[in-house]
C-alpha cells in the first residue's frame, strides 16, 4: 500500500504531494497524521490518499515511520475543503491543513489529561483487617459513590491505605480522561415567545441555500439562531455558529450554555491550550454538537452539519488578513453545500457585497424590521463640528453632547462615548472647511505616514507632501485626525469630576477577564459613562444606557479604503443600537466635520436600503468591488534587489495578459507597498482590478506566472481590507 502525504512544513519546495510506502504492520487511514523520514530528518505529514499503485519509482520510496495519533484528525470533508481553498486562494496545502487542527496538537504540546480512578471490587471486601480504619473508610466512601472515585477524592485518606487496598485487589486502578472545559458564567435559561417576523424567519430557513437575515439591532436575531439550532439538533444534525471575537461576550456564551448545556463547545482565543484541545476533541467525537466561536471555528471538526450561522456577517474579522488568507464566507458556503444545509448570514448592516448577492437572487433575503421589544430605535442627532469650531468651541465635545451628558448624570442613568479608531493611520483634515486630502487618481483619502512624513495613497502608491495650509480655503488649521480614548476620559472628568468614568480599549483589556470586569463595574455605576473603541459597539445590552455619543464619526469615513463609507454606516448603526434597549428612550449624538456626507443622512434615518442604493451606484461607477475584483500580489523578501527583480519579471509577464484580456483588466500597476519594510523584509506589490466575468481565469494565469518566477513566498489577496 502507498500513501500520498503532505509534509507539514512551510517551505515552498515541499508544497506538493509525496509518496510513501505503508508498512504492513501499520494501520494507516486517510486523514491520519504520521511521522515520515525526509532527507536526514523526521517530519510530520498528513495522509491525504492511499492506493495500491504508486506513481514514482517504487524502489526509491521510503516507509512511513509511525502514526502520530490513532485516529484520522483530518476528516474527508476537510480534505475536500483543502482542495477548494488551495484552488481558490492559491495557498500551500500544509498551511490549509494546519487551520483544521488546534495548533498545540501539531506542536505536540497538548495531550489528553488523565486521572487515576479507583473502582471498588466488592467481592474482596471481607479480607480487610478490622483495625485498618482508613481502609474501611475508603471502602465506605466508594460505596457511597457508586464504587468509583478519583485519586484526588481519595487523597484525604492517605496514599498508603489506598496502596494496600490496591495490592489486596479490593481497589482496581483505572485511567480516565478528564476533559478540560472553558469556564462560563451560568445563567438562567430565558425563553421568549417568538414574534411573527422571527417565527417566519425560523420557518423559512430550511433549504440548502444561503440566507441573508437582515434584522435591525435588537430585533432578536440571537433568538432566531437558537431556535434554528434547536430544530437542527432535533433532526439529529449539528451546527456551527460564528460570532466576531469581540462579541464573544460572556453574555452570549452563557445564554447558549443555558439553552444547550454540554452540547455546546466553545472555540475562542481566550481558552487555554488544554481547553481548546479538549473542546476540539469533544466536537471531533460528536460528544459536543454545536461549535460556537470566532473565525477559526468554521473549521470545527463536526460532521453531519444541519446549519451554519455567521452572526454580524459584515465584520472584517471574518476575513483572515494574515497567512493563510481566506474569507470565512467562502469556507462556510463550501461546508454548507457539502452538507446540503442552510447557511445563515445575519446582520443589522449587511455588507454591500452580501446585499448585492441577495438582490441578484444568489442569497435569499429575510427581514426583521422591528425591535423585539417593540420600541423605536434611538434618535440620532447630527452635530456639525465645523460650525462649533467657528463659534469658538475648539474642544472635543459639542455643546449639545455636554448638555445631554449633564442630563444623563442628573437622572442617574448611563452613557457610552464611542471613539472611532481603526489602525494607526490617519488622514489630514482642515478644521475650517472640512477639506480632506485625497488621491487625485483614486479618490480615496490619503494616509499620513509618520516615518517619512508623507501622505500616501494605498491604492496606487502615489505620494504627496504633507499639507500645512488648506488648498481649498487657505486656512492653517490643518490637523491629523485621531482623538484617543484617554484624552476623552480626561476631558469628561474635567467637566464632570464626580461621575464614574470607565475606559475600554486595547490597553485596558489586555489581561484575562478585564473585559468582563469593566462591564460589570459599568453595570453597577449609576450614573456612569463608558468610553471605548469598537469594543463597545457590539452585543452589549445595558438597560440604563440612554445616551450614546460618537465623538468623531469621520475617523472611519476617511480611512483609505473603498469600504470606508460602508464601515462608517455599520459602526454608527451598531453603536446607536446600544442606546434605549429597555424602558427609557435612547438618544445618539453624532459629531462630524462632514455633516452633509450622505452616509450620515442615511445612518441617522436607519435607512439601510437607501444607503445601499447610493453606495452600490458609487461602487459601480468607480469600478470597485463587488462589481470588480481587486487582486493584490504581495512580494516580500530580505533582499531588496531580489524582490524588485521578481516584481519586474512578474509584472512584464502579467502585462502581456492585457493582449488577451484588455477589456477585463481595468487597472494594473506595480509599486512599493505603502509600508516599505516589515520585519526587515522589503515589500513590493502589484495591484490589479478585474472585471468579474473573467476574474477567475485571469487570476489563474497570474498564479502560474508568479509560481514560475519565484522561489519565495508571494501572497495573494482578494479584495483586501488593509493595504498597508
Ligand atoms: P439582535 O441580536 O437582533 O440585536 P437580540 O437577539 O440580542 O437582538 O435581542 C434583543 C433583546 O430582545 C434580547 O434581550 C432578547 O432576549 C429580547 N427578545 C428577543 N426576541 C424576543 C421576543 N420574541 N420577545 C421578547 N423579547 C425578545
Ligand atoms: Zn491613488
Amino acid at each position: 500500500m502507498f500513501a500520498k502525504i503532505i509534509i507539514d512544513q512551510d517551505a515552498k519546495a515541499l508544497d506538493k504531494v509525496f509518496e510513501y510506502i505503508v508498512p504492513d504492520d501499520l494501520n494507516i487511514v486517510v486523514g491520519m497524521r504520521v511521522f515520515v523520514p525526509f532527507g536526514k530528518r523526521v517530519l510530520q505529514g498528513f495522509v491525504i490518499g492511499l492506493s495500491e499503485q504508486c506513481e514514482y519509482d517504487k524502489d526509491k520510496l521510503k516507509k512511513i515511520i509511525s502514526a502520530i495519533e490513532d485516529f484520522p484528525a483530518i476528516k474527508q470533508e476537510m480534505l475536500a475543503l483543502m482542495d477548494f481553498m488551495a484552488k481558490k486562494y492559491h495557498l500551500k496545502l500544509a498551511s490549509i491543513l494546519r487551520l483544521f487542527l488546534p495548533s498545540e496538537m501539531r506542536e505536540g504540546k497538548v495531550k489528553e489529561l488523565f486521572e487515576t480512578h479507583y473502582l471498588l471490587n466488592e467481592s474482596n471486601i471481607a479480607i480487610i483487617h478490622k483495625n485498618a480504619k482508613k481502609q474501611s473508610e475508603i471502602v465506605e466512601y466508594l460505596k457511597n459513590n457508586n464504587g468509583n472515585a478519583s485519586s484526588s477524592e481519595l487523597a484525604q485518606f492517605g496514599y498508603s491505605a489506598i496502596k494496600t487496598l490496591v495490592d489486596k485487589g479490593i481497589l482496581i486502578k483505572e485511567k480516565k480522561e478528564v476533559k478540560r472545559r472553558p469556564f462560563v458564567i451560568s445563567s438562567q435559561e430565558k425563553r421568549v415567545v417568538l414574534n411573527s417576523c422571527q417565527k417566519k424567519a425560523v420557518e423559512e430557513i430550511c433549504d440548502n441555500k444561503t440566507y441573508l437575515l437582515h434584522g435591525v439591532t435588537g430585533s432578536g436575531k440571537t433568538e432566531v439562531y437558537m431556535n434554528l439550532i434547536e430544530n437542527v439538533l432535533s433532526q439529529g444534525k449539528n451546527a456551527i455558529m460564528l460570532v466576531p471575537e469581540i462579541s464573544l461576550t460572556p453574555q452570549i456564551m452563557s445564554n447558549f450554555k443555558a439553552r444547550f448545556g454540554d452540547a455546546v463547545a466553545l472555540l475562542h482565543s481566550g481558552l487555554s491550550a488544554g481547553e481548546r484541545f479538549d473542546e476540539w476533541k469533544r466536537l471531533f467525537s460528536g460528544e459536543a454538537r454545536i461549535a460556537i466561536g470566532a473565525r477559526s471555528a468554521i473549521f470545527a471538526p463536526i460532521e453531519n452539519l444541519g446549519i451554519i450561522i455567521i452572526d454580524e456577517e459584515h465584520e472584517q474579522s471574518y476575513i483572515s488578513e494574515s497567512n493563510p488568507r481566506f474569507d470565512t464566507h467562502d469556507v462556510a458556503e463550501f461546508r454548507a453545500r457539502y452538507n446540503s444545509c442552510p447557511l445563515v448570514l445575519g446582520s443589522a448592516t449587511p455588507s454591500i457585497e452580501s446585499y448585492e448577492k441577495a438582490k441578484q437572487g444568489q442569497y435569499q433575503l429575510i427581514e426583521l424590521p422591528i425591535r423585539a421589544n417593540g420600541k423605536e430605535l434611538p434618535k440620532i442627532q447630527i452635530i456639525d463640528m465645523m460650525s462649533e469650531f467657528r463659534a469658538g468651541n475648539s474642544g472635543i465635545f459639542s455643546v449639545q453632547l455636554l448638555s445631554d451628558l449633564a442630563n444623563v448624570i442628573n437622572n442617574k442613568k448611563q452613557a457610552m462615548i464611542f471613539i472611532n479608531r481603526r489602525g494607526y493611520s490617519s488622514f489630514q483634515r482642515c478644521r475650517d472647511c472640512g477639506y480632506i486630502a485625497k488621491c487625485i487618481d483614486c479618490d480615496v483619502s490619503l494616509v499620513y505616514h509618520r516615518e517619512d512624513n508623507r501622505l500616501k495613497c494605498h491604492y496606487c502608491g502615489k505620494q504627496y507632501k504633507v499639507l500645512d495650509r488648506c488648498p481649498k480655503c487657505g486656512g492653517e488649521n490643518i490637523k491629523q485626525g485621531a482623538v484617543g480614548t484617554e484624552q476623552v476620559v480626561q476631558k469628561i472628568k474635567e467637566y464632570f469630576p464626580t461621575v464614574k468614568v470607565l475606559r475600554m480599549d486595547n490597553d485596558t483589556t489586555s489581561t484575562k477577564n478585564s473585559h468582563q470586569k469593566i462591564l460589570d463595574e459599568f453595570k453597577n455605576s449609576l450614573p456612569g459613562i463608558l468610553v471605548g473603541t469598537q469594543m463597545i459597539a457590539k452585543g452589549h445590552d445595558f438597560e440604563n444606557v440612554v445616551l450614546v455619543g460618537i465623538v468623531d464619526a469621520d475617523q472611519s469615513l476617511y480611512h483609505a479604503d473603498y469600504r470606508s463609507t460602508e464601515r462608517t454606516f455599520q459602526l454608527i448603526t451598531q453603536v446607536s443600537g446600544r442606546a434605549g434597549r429597555s424602558e427609557s428612550e435612547g438618544k445618539v449624538v453624532l459629531q462630524t466635520y462632514s455633516p452633509r456626507h450622505y452616509v450620515y443622512k442615511f445612518a441617522s434615518n436607519y435607512d439601510y436600503k437607501g444607503f445601499f442604493r447610493k453606495e452600490e451606484n458609487i461602487r459601480q461607477t468607480s469600478t470597485f468591488p463587488p462589481f470588480t475584483r481587486i487582486l493584490r500580489i504581495l512580494f516580500s523578501d530580505h533582499d531588496e534587489n531580489y524582490v524588485r527583480e521578481l516584481l519586474k519579471v512578474c509584472y512584464t509577464e502579467i502585462e502581456k495578459l492585457k493582449e488577451v484580456y484588455d477589456e477585463d483588466i481595468i487597472y494594473l500597476d506595480a509599486m512599493k507597498s505603502p509600508i516599505k519594510r516589515i520585519q526587515n523584509k522589503y515589500r513590493y506589490q502589484i495591484m490589479m482590478r478585474l472585471k468579474l466575468e473573467k476574474a477567475d481565469e485571469i487570476e489563474n494565469e497570474v498564479f502560474k506566472i508568479v509560481d514560475n518566477a519565484s522561489k519565495t513566498s508571494v501572497f495573494f489577496e482578494i479584495n483586501p481590507q488593509n493595504l498597508s
